[in-house]
């Protein structure tokens, strides 16, 4: 596995990373995402219908937190979790958590983390750990971590402890991860944890970047835990200790604000568990990230302007009496005013559900509460999200990224 950065803009790292998976056939480009998915599939899709959706990100993750108690099943069945879910070609990348469930914290000890199942709290130690990546057979996975010192005001000791344990994870997984047959082929992500702790942070970036890691797991950013501003500063100090060849996944952080001020704080990875977040509260994902076409080529037929259609006070509105969740990107479509709006969720859309269905039908089958319903919001969120990183991307390349931030923060305005 190798980065290629092909420039850095205003902190941005635009590049590609090559020779991943078995024989190294796949890559896949920064900033970006990797496929969501629970128990190894991308919630409400069969593998046919995920793949009517272009430029798929080529790495799908997986959590050990839902496969762990398959672990007797995925041993016997031997061929690792790519085979047993029947997923076509990607590169799986396994971390711990997933992060669109909030785990209870408290449980972890000198030796043990634990993870949540469908059955409950599952313990484990390194060489189960191990053993569950064994089975899952991933080509990157995230080394076992203590990161439960995200919340603020968590004493110092407590992070530093923290901090240590995870290097100590990290050198006991690195012995196993050597005599495994299994993963011979594996990379290791290390873990960045020291909460909001700035020497610690620092500490645990070095010493992670001293061992043979293929990239680096940043802990302990999400967005219940700190601030935006906090986190890009802790963000951007501890990049500046890790190798610049090396890359840098966040988790926890899928709000289209937070990704833009975490890409400036040298971030190359996220997950994409907003979009299905998004799609589990019956909205959809409507904000604008299109900039401005090149005046050369404007007016040519591709549809390529998304906009709001002067729905931002509505939007507004509904925050009050929707979904305390719900973000300003997103539309509710349970909403009675969709009940009759007969144009796609988003215009100009190229998803399977824009193309052939409408608002009102959508909004049908969410209050009859029809499981088609979040097949096609899961098709369309996706899609949008994957057309933001695609966005963003081609914003660095052609230095409009100020642009694109004024475009898509633009609907945060007055918040
Ligand atoms: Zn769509």
């Amino acid at each position: 596995m190798k980065l290629e950065l092909s420039r850095v803009v205003q902190g941005c790292r635009l590049g590609r990373l090559t020779g991943l998976g078995n024989s190294g056939q796949h890559s896949l480009e920064v900033p970006g995402c990797l496929l969501y998915t629970r128990c190894a599939t991308v919630p409400h899709l069969t593998q046919d219908t995920l793949h009517t959706l272009r430029d798929l990100p080529s790495v799908t993750q997986v959590s050990v937190d839902s496969l762990a108690e398959h672990l007797e099943v995925l041993e016997e069945f031997k061929e690792g979790v790519l085979k047993f879910a029947g997923l076509h070609d990607t590169v799986v990348f396994s971390s711990l958590h997933d992060s669109a469930n909030s785990s209870p914290a408290g449980h972890v000890t000198n030796k043990t983390v634990s993870v949540w199942g469908s059955g409950g709290r599952i313990e484990l130690t390194v060489a189960r750990f191990m053993a569950i990546q064994a089975a899952i057979q991933p080509d990157c996975y995230q080394s076992m971590a203590d990161g439960e010192t995200w919340q603020a005001g968590t004493s110092r000791k407590r992070v530093r402890k923290a901090v240590d344990r995870t290097l100590a994870h990290l050198d006991e997984c690195l012995v196993l991860h050597q005599k495994s047959q299994g993963l011979k082929r594996a990379e290791i992500f290390g873990v960045v944890e020291g909460g909001d702790i700035l020497e610690e942070r620092l500490r645990s970036a070095r010493e992670t970047a001293k061992r043979p890691v293929g990239g680096f797991v940043l802990d302990g950013f999400h967005s219940a835990a700190m601030d935006q501003d906090v986190r890009v500063q802790l963000i951007k100090a501890a990049s500046a200790e890790l190798p610049q060849e090396k890359p840098r996944l966040v988790l926890g952080v899928g709000r289209p604000d937070e990704v833009i001020s975490c890409v400036e704080a040298g971030v190359d990875l996220f997950e994409s568990f907003f979009p299905f977040q998004v799609t589990e509260r019956g909205c959809a994902l409507s904000f604008n990230f299109i900039i401005d076409p090149d005046p050369e080529t404007a007016g040519s037929s591709t549809p390529t302007v998304l906009e709001f259609n002067g729905e931002m006070p509505a939007v507004k509105k509904l925050n009050s009496n929707g979904d305390e969740n719900m973000t300003l990107y997103e539309m509710n479509l349970k909403d009675k005013r969709y009940q009759d709006d007969f144009r796609p969720l988003v215009e100009g859309c190229s998803c399977y559900c824009c193309k052939k269905h409408m608002r009102a039908y959508v909004h049908h089958l969410l209050v009859t509460n029809e499981l088609l319903g979040g097949v096609l919001l899961m098709l369309h969120n996706m899609a949008h999200y994957l057309g933001f990183f695609k966005a963003l991307r081609e914003a660095i390349t052609s230095d409009r990224l100020q642009d694109f931030k004024n475009r898509v923060l633009h609907c945060r305005e007055g918040d």
